[in-house]
């Protein structure tokens, strides 16, 4: 276990610039979080470390509100990182690290607060990059990242559950130069000193890992609304979500499995598709169940009626980061393990509370 970012390096930089710092924080986290090949619905998060105190966004709430919303929750940084030194439970969701009177909407920091912690550096930006997951969903990803990371200090992260597992993991890679994480089958973590230098950083590392898109056929949307004729089924809040069943390459990569966790954790485990002939009526009673999305290979995607911002926001990530995978690769899913022990989490519960109850922290 590195030795923590004590108090002794923060106190080298006086706070007198901690509130403009703060505030481009919170700017650069809306711009982030507007970006839907960054960061959807209340996934991805930012922190800065002033004073002992390491401010992150809220579990639940969404990056795209960062400015205009107190979304910034203050923990205490020393007694954190004692607590992940000692494995102890109360690492895993941080929330009795957090300052009481300066939390006074009592707000829960979030369930990736540990990944911030860990890196010294006075900023740190966590993105679900769909170039970055198209990546590190791949059994070859050290092998593309090294292609394309060249001259960086980065390092690729296995999967692991957020929390102690993901925290633990990240202790056994970091070297004290790091700045740039890569979490398989998750996303991108950027960190430095001011904001300015991380926004150019994260900007650097999404290009060096941007590639186009493979071009997918239109939906068929008249097909679809006959496939959803008496269900409680409907079209997508966005088109972009149709691609991955109108091409048929990233259809195949989706319909094996559970690709990241928030996928899990606010569309269920891996993707429902629909069989030939089958409306969504039909799909509903032969899986005994009502999916938050179902798949129509060819045609497109249909919502279940009450599916809500964050459902819809996974259901185009989908079709953004299998449209990067190429139909070939070989592909890394969640384990069945994996899946359960996403959706037995306490803190992810929290999560999918908040999204049903229609995400009101957004
Ligand atoms: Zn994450």
């Amino acid at each position: 276990m590195r030795e923590p970012a004590g108090e002794g390096r923060l106190m080298v930089h006086p706070v007198d610039t901690g509130a403009s710092e703060f505030r481009m924080l919170r700017s650069l986290s809306a711009s982030i979080g507007a970006d839907p090949l960054l960061v959807q619905g209340a996934g991805g998060n930012t922190s800065i470390k002033q004073a002992g105190v390491l401010w992150i966004k809220a579990s639940g709430t969404w990056l795209k509100n960062a400015r205009d919303d107190e979304i910034m929750v203050p923990v205490a940084l020393a007694p954190l990182l004692d607590a992940v030194a000692h494995r102890s439970p109360a690492a895993e969701t941080a929330g009795q690290f957090t300052l009481v009177d300066l939390n006074p909407r009592q707000l829960r920091p979030s369930i990736e607060t540990t990944v911030h912690a860990l890196l010294p550096q006075k900023i740190v930006v966590h993105v679900h990059c769909v170039e970055t997951i198209s990546i590190a969903v791949q059994a070859n990803a050290e092998a593309l990242l090294e292609e394309r990371l060249r001259g960086l200090d980065w390092a690729l992260v296995p999967y692991r559950r957020p929390g102690l597992p993901l925290a633990q993991a990240i202790s056994e890679r970091l070297k004290p130069a790091t700045n740039v994480l890569v979490l398989g089958n998750h996303g991108l973590v950027v960190a430095a000193d001011t904001v300015a230098e991380a926004a150019l950083l994260l900007q650097r590392v999404t290009g060096l890992l941007a590639r186009p898109p493979r071009p997918s056929p239109s939906p068929d949307l008249d097909a679809l609304l006959r496939l959803a004729a008496g269900s409680d089924y409907r079209l997508p809040a966005s088109a972009a979500a149709h691609a991955v069943a109108t091409d048929l390459a990233s259809c195949r990569i989706a319909a094996s499995g559970s690709l990241y966790p928030d996928h899990v954790i606010f569309l269920g485990v891996g993707s429902v598709i629909a069989g030939p002939g089958e409306n969504a009526a039909a799909v509903v009673a032969r899986t005994g169940s009502a999916p938050t999305s179902i798949l129509f290979p060819g045609k497109g995607v249909l919502m279940r009626r009450d599916a809500n911002a964050g459902a819809e926001a996974m259901a185009r990530c989908l079709s953004d980061v299998v449209a990067r995978v190429d139909g070939a690769a070989r592909v890394n899913y969640l384990s069945p393990k994996e899946n359960a022990e996403l959706l037995n989490w306490d803190a992810e519960k929290y999560r999918q509370q908040l999204n049903r109850e229609g995400a009101t922290l957004q």
